[in-house]
């Protein structure tokens, strides 16, 4: 899987694909700037990407297939590693929210492509490095993303690990993209689309005691009923029109782990 669940998906042009040679962890960077810069990497005149940009706000963009095709980020370091931009300047730290996602980008290349959970200062050494160690061949950014942004690493290591730590211990988790995956597989391919029981079981039984779903079926399906549940559900909780489709997200999705006693994980 290329996309991370809870970005913004927003694909770009500037992008090698099915590039990627390695899945040695990730790049923090800084943007020097402020807001999305989706327009300026999908502008072929300046072949310049990454794969995440992370807002002050914690906002997540993600514009392209990460670990497999690769951005234009860091020069002869494309291939390995993959990249995030962080809003703002180098001479300012990362907002908490920032240091947040950026731990769940990481957290969820640890899951993924097995990115290891520690820092490093290396253009070869798996693990959460920075764009200036790279010298020359890697553009020649040294002041990418700064001293401040560069110390923060450690903290993002240990989110990340928090983060990873809290989907295996304590209450269940339901993985959401393996939940959105169910609701976009076609009912009538019945053979080999995908099943997820644990998942369904438990948003089944939380929407079943909100009184919204009165049959709890659990061939690991996510039914048309189970659908139809949760779009109320969503709708209870002030989503209006189009945006109450009946398909889980985070926000409507962690409501109801809180009241029924499981969690989300990315
Ligand atoms: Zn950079």
């Amino acid at each position: 899987m290329a996309r991370m669940p809870g970005a913004a998906w927003r694909p770009v042009v500037n992008t090698h694909k099915n590039g990627v040679l390695e899945h040695r962890g990730l790049v923090l960077h800084v943007q020097d700037g402020t807001n999305s810069p989706h327009g300026f990497f999908n502008n072929p005149a300046k072949p310049v990407s990454s794969d995440f940009w992370v807002s002050t706000a914690g906002r997540i963009e993600q514009y392209v297939e990460t670990g497999v095709d690769y951005a234009f980020a860091q020069h002869l370091g494309n291939p390995y590693y993959a990249s995030v931009e962080t809003e703002g300047h180098p001479d300012t730290p990362l907002t908490a929210a920032q240091v947040e996602g950026v731990a769940h980008i990481y957290a969820w290349g640890n899951s993924t492509f097995g990115w290891p959970l520690h820092v490093v200062d290396s253009t070869t050494q798996p693990g959460l490095t920075w764009h200036g160690v790279g010298g020359d061949a890697w553009g020649g950014h040294p002041h990418c993303p700064g001293d401040k942004r560069k110390a923060q690493r450690g903290r993002i290591i240990a989110r990340a690990t928090e983060i990873l730590a809290l989907d295996t211990d304590g209450e269940p988790g339901i993985d959401l993209g393996r939940l959105i995956a169910l609701t976009r597989s076609d009912p009538g391919a019945a053979q080999d689309h995908p099943t997820y029981p644990d998942g369904v079981r438990l948003v089944a039984g939380a929407l079943h005691a909100e009184g919204l779903l009165d049959n709890i079926n659990n061939d690991g399906h996510f039914g048309c009923l189970t659908i139809t549940a949760y779009a109320a559900w969503q709708r209870r909780l002030g989503y209006e029109g189009a945006a109450a489709d009946g398909v889980p997200d985070q926000p409507s999705l962690t409501k109801l782990g809180q009241r029924h006693g499981f969690m989300v994980t990315a």
